[in-house]
């Protein structure tokens, strides 16, 4: 296994090198958003300064020269997540984001149910009394899209529980998965516990029944390696800007097959092959047919760089680092007052972890830590049901990443440790 110097990853990291309210700054939120190292700004940045121009069309050299990054950029995020890219086998789609990825489901499997896409879209085509399933653990960009499609098409939103300690309890997959279940949508790790769900159980009992499954790899791209092909997953979203890329941009990966069969959500230029007025559009083969519109194209360039990133430090040192962050981070549970929400032990998980302290608002908390340099996230990221399974509204929430040092994680525990006193709580 090859050595790293982590300071020196840190040190690629400009954002870091600053003080905030005259404290070296601990970043400790990169679950919300993760810095980005000086070679994904430098690649956004000669991206512009360079090859600028339209992909997939145009007869001049910047053209064909931003067409190749670009389509560079897709296959190396498509080995980065064990998909397929050849030309015409591509199995990862540009988007806006995982939420968009998401979205772009919810509304293509609605187009299915009006009965658009033709036969071969029937296969996700939902009726009343067919059966949705997510988790007590999504993230409302998981959570809301899938509601909204079960209100549209007569579908019923069901949900696989969490365990006392906020894991999703795959020990009840095979009875909440019914056969009237069509989409099984769950998250690899969840924003809150920061547990690892084990989502061959999932799968399988998904594909018995014929249901697609959908994955939220947002929380999990950054800190595991991913094989969707051994995954199993039919579908798959995640956003570069929690993997060190650029925001505004993620991408969505589907089995080719069944790219093939989804119908078309979104309408425009460059994702159809003849337009007239008079009669319906022929659209094109995935995953052009899904990317209607310019794209982020320095972005997607950029992710690749990300991923480029993540793939040269590697993830067993990744994860390692993290897990002796991890550990040092639980120690968060043995300061008087706060309870960690989520798993104690430092298995099947990664560091993200949520908090409360007793007696003490979040936003308070956030406020005091912020004040000694420290950055962490409050509110109920985007994940409401679980709180309510852990009976609070909100939490506090660190997370790591491959620039943080075990120091960042004594300056936390440090100022958590005043919050009490400090608030007289
Ligand atoms: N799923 C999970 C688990 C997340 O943590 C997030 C981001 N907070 C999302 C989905 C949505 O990602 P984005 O906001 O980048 O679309």
């Amino acid at each position: 296994q090859q050595e790293h110097s982590w300071d020196a990853i840190r040190a690629q990291f400009p954002i870091l090198q600053q003080t905030v309210h005259g404290k070296p700054l601990v970043y400790l939120d990169s679950a919300a958003t993760a810095q980005k190292p000086q070679c994904v700004i430098d690649a956004e940045s000669q991206f512009y300064s360079t090859i600028n121009a339209g992909v997939h069309r145009g007869a001049h050299e910047l053209a064909a020269r931003s067409t190749v990054a670009f389509e560079q950029a897709r296959e190396r995020i498509a080995k980065f997540i064990g998909a397929s890219w050849q030309e015409g086998e591509e199995e990862v789609v540009v988007t806006a984001g995982a939420t968009a990825g998401l979205n772009l489901l919810a509304t293509a499997f609605g187009y299915a149910s009006l009965g658009r896409g033709g036969s071969a879209a029937t296969r996700f085509a939902l009726h009343e009394g067919d059966e949705i399933v997510v988790s007590e653990a999504e993230h409302h960009s998981v959570l809301l899209p899938m509601q909204e499609l079960a209100a549209r098409t007569g579908a019923t939103l069901r949900w696989i529980p969490v365990t006392q300690d906020g894991r999703i309890d795959v020990t009840r997959a095979h009875e909440v998965i019914t056969a009237r279940t069509r989409i099984v949508a769950v998250t690899y790790v969840t924003n809150v516990t920061g547990s690892i769900t084990d989502v061959a159980p999932i799968v399988q009992a998904a594909h018995q029944v014929g249901a697609v499954v959908i994955l939220d790899a947002c929380q999990a791209a950054p800190h595991l390696a991913l094989d969707m092909h051994a995954l199993d997953v039919d579908f798959a979203a995640f956003s570069a800007h929690k993997m060190y890329g650029p925001t505004g941009v993620g991408f969505l990966y589907g089995k080719r097959e069944l790219l093939e069969a989804l119908p078309a959500a979104t309408f425009g230029g460059s994702m159809v092959e003849l337009a007239w007025l008079d009669k319906p559009a022929q659209y094109m083969a995935p995953p052009a047919r899904f990317e209607a519109g310019t794209q982020p194209i320095a972005q997607v360039v950029a992710s690749g760089v990300a991923a480029e990133f993540l793939d040269h430090i590697g993830f067993a040192a990744i994860e390692q680092h993290e897990h002796a962050l991890t550990e040092r981070l639980l120690q968060l549970d043995s300061i008087p007052g706060v309870r960690i929400l989520g798993p104690t032990e430092n298995t099947q998980r990664i560091g993200t972890v949520a908090f409360e302290v007793e007696g003490v608002h979040p936003h308070d908390v956030g406020q005091f830590v912020d004040a000694q340099g420290v950055a962490i996230r409050v509110g109920h990221h985007c994940a409401q049901p679980i709180h309510r399974h852990f009976g609070v509204f909100a939490s506090n929430r660190a997370s790591v990443g491959v620039y943080n040092t075990l120091s960042d994680i004594d300056a936390l525990v440090d100022a958590v440790s005043g919050v009490r006193a400090f608030f007289k709580a």
